[in-house]
């Protein structure tokens, strides 16, 4: 039998109080953490379903004693870590070089202490980057960046969490290229190597989107739908995977926290959408996604996709993008 080709599965460990402060709510700024809740839980569910995953782990989280011993299960359990940044500052592209090196530097150094592994991959927050975050990601030695969705409904999501949330006009200013602007949608799919100003190369690996169409298929969206109708959200799993599969996009699966746990178990986020659905109803759906995923690829953590992807040299032949 053929082997199956590598999808790998990461989640943005987006702690509680970036949810709050990315929607504009009181209180964020005293950094509350679910952690307590939420880690045992999800690594309780990747048991159930033998995976290894990379988490994106924002720096600030490291500071509280009570958070590390969470982040230390994660390590401990086998599983990849990556830097989500210092802040979780979905703005990074207004950061000046320095900014971007202080943001990452005291990340890796932050998540190298608290679990042990330095991170060699970086997701930026809200899918913000820019040509010097690579630099600087380049210059530390990472393998890779993953912080390009390439979708043409990077506005319309920003629109919407807009009009969900209590966030002022200087906020929402400083918000304005949340999840991205329309010309992300024209960006690649698979995974390539930008190619920096002396020739210097880092491998992007972007959040997978549907082929074509380029609408996300995350597990948010999943959830969504699936909580609509599971025959809907298969059927649209279904059409993503076949996609992938004719125009060999190889799968990078993008997770989040509200995605696997509801506001029966995290209480203080209740009001947030999406949060009326139960944690059994998205653990529900999470394992039938995953059951379809498996049918068809190997499940892995990003670190051993790229490196797999950077071993059979397969990005040689792909078109190297220049950034304007
Ligand atoms: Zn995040």
């Amino acid at each position: 039998m053929k082997e199956k080709p590598m999808a790998s599965i990461s989640l943005d460990l987006d702690n509680q109080w970036s949810y709050m402060k990315i929607h504009g709510d009181e209180g964020w700024d005293t950094y509350p953490s679910y952690f307590d809740i939420f880690i045992p839980h999800v690594l309780d569910v990747l048991d159930e379903l033998d995976l290894k995953i990379t988490f994106f782990i924002v720096g600030k989280d490291t500071e509280s004693e009570e958070n590390r011993k969470y982040l230390r299960l994660i390590t401990e359990k086998g599983h990849d870590v990556g830097n989500h940044s210092y802040h979780h500052e979905s703005w990074l592209q207004t950061y000046s070089y320095e900014e971007i090196e202080r943001e990452i530097i005291s990340a890796e150094k932050a998540i190298k202490d608290a679990t042990g592994h330095r991170p060699n991959g970086f997701r930026g927050p809200g899918f913000s980057w820019s040509k010097d975050l690579l630099k600087v990601l380049e210059s530390r030695g990472y393998k890779y960046d993953a912080s390009t969705l390439p979708t043409f409904l990077g506005p319309l999501a920003r629109t919407y969490y807009f009009w969900k949330s209590d966030l002022s006009k200087e906020e929402k200013r400083a918000r304005k290229e949340l999840f991205g602007k329309f010309s992300e949608g024209f960006r690649k799919l698979k995974p390539y190597k930008w190619v920096l100003d002396k020739g210097q190369t880092i491998v992007e690996i972007p959040v997978t989107t549907m082929p074509i169409f380029k609408t996300p298929f995350h597990l948010s969206y999943l959830i969504f739908l699936g909580n609509i109708s599971m025959g809907l959200m298969k059927f649209y799993l279904n059409i993503a995977i076949s996609l992938c599969k004719i125009t060999k996009t190889p799968i990078s699966f993008l997770l989040h926290p509200l995605d696997l746990i509801g506001g029966d178990q995290i209480k203080s986020l209740a009001f947030f959408p999406g949060m009326n659905v139960s944690s059994d109803r998205k653990v529900h759906i999470f394992k039938k996604v995953i059951q379809r995923l498996s049918r068809h690829f190997a499940l892995v953590d990003m670190n051993t996709h790229v490196t797999a992807i950077l071993n059979n040299n397969s990005l040689k032949s792909k078109l190297v993008e220049r950034i304007p």
